[in-house]
């Protein structure tokens, strides 16, 4: 009974569906090494026009990942905080017939934040992200590319 060399390859399992949280998060950058550049979705494969190589962001661990996720979601929540009030403030004035004062506390409100907490909380966002971990990603071609080879 004759065997063959080389062990085919079984099947990829179909990966689990993503949460839809990491879906929707942020691109990310993927620079291939003939220094093409791309912005891919978690999830998303890229095959390089360049030179082939093939590109898969689901070498990220999904932790790694979801820790991004939840400081960008992290660094949401003043902003929108800040525009609920602010709705909440106009919409008082305009049902108390003061819709001029509801607008000069939303100036208030909005100038505040813009000059003084605007700013720290850009910084602190920005150092959040600067300690998330960067990955290396490996392309997918040239794993299938050492696999295919003949032994030498
Ligand atoms: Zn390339």
């Amino acid at each position: 009974m004759a065997q063959t060399a080389a062990p085919v390859p079984a099947a990829a399992p179909a990966p689990p569906p993503l949460p839809r949280s990491i879906r929707r998060g942020p691109p990310i950058t993927v620079n291939c090494r003939c220094g093409e550049q791309r912005r891919l979705q978690y999830g998303e494969r890229w095959r390089c026009e360049s030179c082939g190589r093939s590109w898969s962001t689901l070498q990220i661990p999904l932790e790694s990942y979801a820790q991004l996720r939840a400081v960008q979601l992290r660094h949401r929540r003043a902003p929108m905080a800040i525009s609920v009030l602010s709705l909440l403030c106009i919409v008082a004035g305009v049902l108390l017939h003061r819709a001029l004062g509801g607008l000069i506390i939303v100036a208030i409100v909005l100038s505040t934040w813009s000059m003084f907490f605007r700013p720290l909380y850009l910084r602190r966002h920005r150092t959040a992200l600067g300690e998330l971990p960067t990955w290396t990603l490996t392309p997918e071609s040239e794993f299938q590319t050492e696999a295919a080879s003949p032994p030498r």
